[in-house]
């Protein structure tokens, strides 16, 4: 089919994700044949470089040849089949390999097939094991404002983003929302390098007041991404380890986002050096070549569910394609490169180059902040620069870099007034350049400089 005719199909029959279609009249969706490395390229050949890895799950590049492989050799094997009564290889070695991986005593793994799935897969098993452990009354959730979680009625029910989960409000579950940390606008008048979270007391005092009803705590460690890339320091999700044991109540990790090296570290825990009771990974699991997911608990969350049939103590959840096995041979192979390529160990130049142009950034009179974490960074725009005031959502702005940049080849798809740079783990130093470069001058003319 020739590039007009796609486009008048697409226009006809497809819906596409997070998107007012009617954007589509100005900005139509552009066909994309194929990827290689760094790029996505159109079907007239055009070549965009991926500054946010596909929305975060590409680690390694598009078209990789060892990940192309790992998936043909499953593929000759079988595609899919039922992973209850059965099971498989690379599910097992992936299960295997991610506990000795994941923060210490995270020692059982349920695969679920989405991100949106695994939190809530997560947020069933923390509130069926205080059922089934003594502590009826633990039924609710605390979350942070600004939080992502997905986009099922559960997963929504513990975000905080208003532009997702306003009108579906009254389809939601109750549970506790505590002001979350907000490290550029800090109320504290601190900085995030140097403070001790003073701003969990927020969560704090909601948690002295309610922890005989609440099950879980879930955030988002070190990045909430969707927010804007907020970045908070480390010594927070301390002491959210240290409350959690405290008041008897579930920390649930979503590292759907940061997980797999995107921090600098291969899990944002690590950082803190903490391992939360439930952790969810998705996206960047199989190199972003496939849906696929898995919750990661202990053996005490595990062994509240163990026992006789009869005393119907089981985790009943289940989803058709849980642990595809293509899915889990592409992880598998994930972990391989991670391991053999030492990929960890040649992320600090990428992040140093992915930096240092930071004040370069902040020297522009409409850039608030730009913040980096590992291999994520993010450029504020404000309006005003004193006050820290936001350009009114209306005027787009983070549309308008986005149009600019796609226009020279890059792909930044923005957070409202937020540009960020989430490029797969192995994006090469002349293109993490070109990236900035790109969106320099694009925030640059936008905002009027
Ligand atoms: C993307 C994301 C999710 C949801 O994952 P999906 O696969 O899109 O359902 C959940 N939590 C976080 C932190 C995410 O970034």
């Amino acid at each position: 089919m020739d590039s007009g005719h796609l486009r008048q199909l697409d226009a006809t029959h497809i819906w596409h994700p997070c998107t007012q279609q009617k954007d589509h009249e100005v900005l139509p969706p552009i066909p994309i044949e194929r990827g290689e490395g760094s790029y996505l390229i159109d079907i007239e050949g055009r070549r965009y470089i991926d500054a946010v890895s596909s929305w975060w799950v590409n680690l390694f590049g598009h078209n990789h040849p060892r990940l192309n492989l790992a998936l043909k050799a499953q593929l000759g094997k079988v595609a899919h089949h039922i992973f209850a009564g059965f099971t498989h290889e690379p599910g097992i070695e992936l299960g295997h390999r991610l506990t000795k991986l994941a923060p210490a005593g995270l020692s059982k793994v349920f695969y679920t097939d989405n991100g949106s799935s695994a939190v809530e897969a997560a947020l069933k098993m923390s509130f069926q094991f205080w059922q089934q452990s003594g502590y009826p009354h633990k039924t609710k959730f605390l979350s942070l404002t600004e939080a992502y979680h997905g986009e099922t009625i559960g997963a929504l029910s513990v975000g905080g983003c208003d532009l997702y989960r306003r009108v579906y409000k009254p389809l939601l579950q109750e549970g506790y929302q505590v002001q979350g940390p907000d490290c550029y606008r800090c109320p504290f008048g601190l900085h995030r390098d140097s403070c001790q979270a003073q701003c969990f007391a927020h969560l704090e005092q909601t948690v002295q007041r309610h922890h005989d009803s609440i099950a879980g705590i879930i955030v988002e460690p070190l990045i909430q991404a969707a927010a804007g890339m907020r970045i908070y320091p480390a010594v927070y999700l301390k002491k959210l380890r240290d409350i959690c044991d405290r008041y008897r109540i579930h920390y649930i990790a979503d590292e759907i986002a940061v997980g797999f090296g995107r921090t600098g570290k291969m899990f944002a825990n690590n950082h803190a050096d903490v391992s939360p009771d439930l952790l969810c990974l998705s996206k960047g699991i199989t190199g972003g070549y496939m849906p696929l997911a898995v919750v990661m608990t202990t053996d005490a969350i595990y062994e509240a569910f163990y026992g006789d049939y009869q005393e119907l103590k089981a985790f009943l959840h289940s989803h058709s394609y849980t642990g595809n096995p293509l899915a889990c041979a592409l992880a598998v192979e994930v972990l391989n490169i991670f391991e053999q390529e030492d990929i960890l160990a040649t992320l600090p130049e990428r992040m140093q180059t992915l930096s240092y142009r930071a004040g370069e950034f902040e020297a522009l009179p409409h850039v608030g902040e730009f913040r980096q974490l590992g291999m994520v960074a993010a450029v504020e725009m404000v309006e005003e620069k004193n006050n820290k005031s936001p350009y009114p959502w209306q005027a787009r702005m983070g549309l308008e870099v986005y149009r600019r940049a796609l226009d020279r080849g890059v792909i930044l798809r923005p957070l409202g007034n937020i540009i960020y740079f989430m490029p797969p783990l192995t994006t090469p130093k002349g293109v993490l350049d070109e990236i900035l470069d790109v969106a320099y001058e694009c925030v640059t003319e936008v905002t009027g400089q």
